[in-house]
């Protein structure tokens, strides 16, 4: 009885049954083999997700349509888009792109932009610097004359009491 229900625990591939399948499709939502993918990705009935078993359920969902998985990003807005919105909102006449292949074209734009902000961050950090440095010095300026301010009235006040 208890193997039994361990057996049917197994998580298997929805296709053809292959136990502990390591690809996941976030659109259908089933596990697939590595063998099925392939023949899953072949339906073009509607688009699909693959992810590996472990990225299960990461592909971002639409804002608009809540219950919509977005299986394609929008080039001109730069953001992941459902089905729905590739073709009835305004993405309509945007050029998309499967979301597969956002992660890969987006990583070089965003290494340039971090070094860009590496680049414009660092002087800006040496100046801060050299203007805590004067500011430093302004203050003791300030100071010092203060203290000296003090010291001439003091001289007055005891000289008149
Ligand atoms: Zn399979
Ligand atoms: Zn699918
Ligand atoms: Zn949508
Ligand atoms: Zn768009």
């Amino acid at each position: 009885m208890v193997s039994r229900v361990s057996f049917q625990d197994v998580i298997r591939c929805y296709l053809c049954d292959t136990p502990v399948p390591t690809k996941h499709c976030d659109i259908c939502d089933i596990h697939l083999c590595e063998e099925c993918e392939e023949n899953h990705l072949s339906d073009e009935y509607k688009e699909h997700v693959i992810v590996s078993f472990e990225m299960r359920g990461s592909t971002p969902k639409c804002t608009i349509h809540f219950a919509e998985i977005c299986a394609r990003y929008c080039k001109k807005c730069n953001s992941p888009i459902c089905a729905l919105c590739d073709s009835l909102g305004k993405h309509k006449r945007h050029e998309t792109e499967h979301i597969s292949k956002m992660a890969d074209g987006n990583k070089e734009p965003l290494k340039k932009e971090l070094k860009a902000v590496e680049k414009f961050t660092l002087p800006k950090l040496s100046i801060a610097r050299k203007c805590n440095k004067q500011c430093c010095c302004v203050f003791s300026i300030v100071f010092g004359f203060v203290v000296f301010c003090f010291g001439f009235l003091s001289y007055f006040w005891a000289r008149d009491v």
